[in-house]
């Protein structure tokens, strides 16, 4: 999206939640960021100044940063910050996970606050397979490519991939692989969550020809699908050998 088709989105979002809530007005003060500073890759690379006066203006900067995340998901670190209490906009976020309900985003939450100590240390990868049953609905209609998505952690360490296998098996899975690993391995915990599903299996990393890899099946890919529901994660975490 260029910046004037997010600038122009951004405003009409906004004028429409100045609609829904009058009550509690909110303006731009002469502080305020201009709507572009809100992008998401402009957002890491805020100045000192702007990012102490976001800090200080929940009810427009921060309203702002929120909105911007309905195209455009928060990133892995800002959620992390925020289960850490550490995050400087939380209104923001608040707004994220309560106000607009974002579910996949609560997912995660969710899940770094039972992993917290954990997550501190280690390398994190997580999917979001948001929307998979209403692929499925719509293959009905025409056909459509299997499940496949991919993501590596911040550091590089980890890649995790998601992955719907061909017919008869026809099998949730997932593989990661670990470039980041010493020779003394490692493993790694793969936790699959939906709504009212959390599906976890710890995986000790092989070594072959390629390097660290490991698989998981997560069972019967339908099965797997309904019990997830249609919002789920996929977070994978990389441990260093115990000793
Ligand atoms: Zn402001
Ligand atoms: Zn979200």
């Amino acid at each position: 999206m260029n910046e004037k088709a997010l600038a122009a989105a951004l405003r009409l979002l906004f004028e429409r939640e100045l609609k829904r809530a009058p009550e509690k007005p909110f303006g731009q003060g002469s502080q305020c960021l201009s709507l572009p500073r809100f992008r998401p890759a402009v957002v890491e690379q805020w100045t000192e100044t702007e990012r102490a006066h976001v800090a200080s203006c929940p009810d427009y900067c921060q309203r702002m940063l929120a909105l911007s995340w309905r195209e455009d998901h928060p990133p892995l670190a800002h959620l992390k910050r925020y289960v850490q209490a550490e995050y400087p906009y939380p209104a923001a976020m608040r707004f994220h996970l309560e106000h607009d309900g974002c579910r996949r985003c609560r997912l995660v939450v969710e899940l770094l606050l039972l992993k917290a100590v954990e997550w501190l240390a280690g390398a994190v990868a997580v999917i979001y397979g948001e929307g998979l049953l209403q692929q499925r609905a719509a293959a009905f209609a025409e056909p459509r490519a299997p499940v496949y998505l991919r993501q590596t952690s911040e550091d590089g360490k980890l890649i995790v991939t998601v992955v719907e296998t061909d017919p008869p098996e026809h099998e949730l899975k997932v593989y990661v692989e670990a470039p980041g690993c010493g020779e003394a391995g490692g493993r790694v915990k793969v936790t699959v969550a939906g709504e009212g599903e959390r599906l976890e299996q710890e995986l000790e990393l092989e070594k072959t020809e390629f390097g660290w890899e490991a698989e998981a099946s997560f069972g019967k890919f339908e099965e797997a699908a309904s019990r997830l529901g249609e919002d789920w994660v996929v977070v994978a975490v990389f441990r260093e050998p115990e000793g």
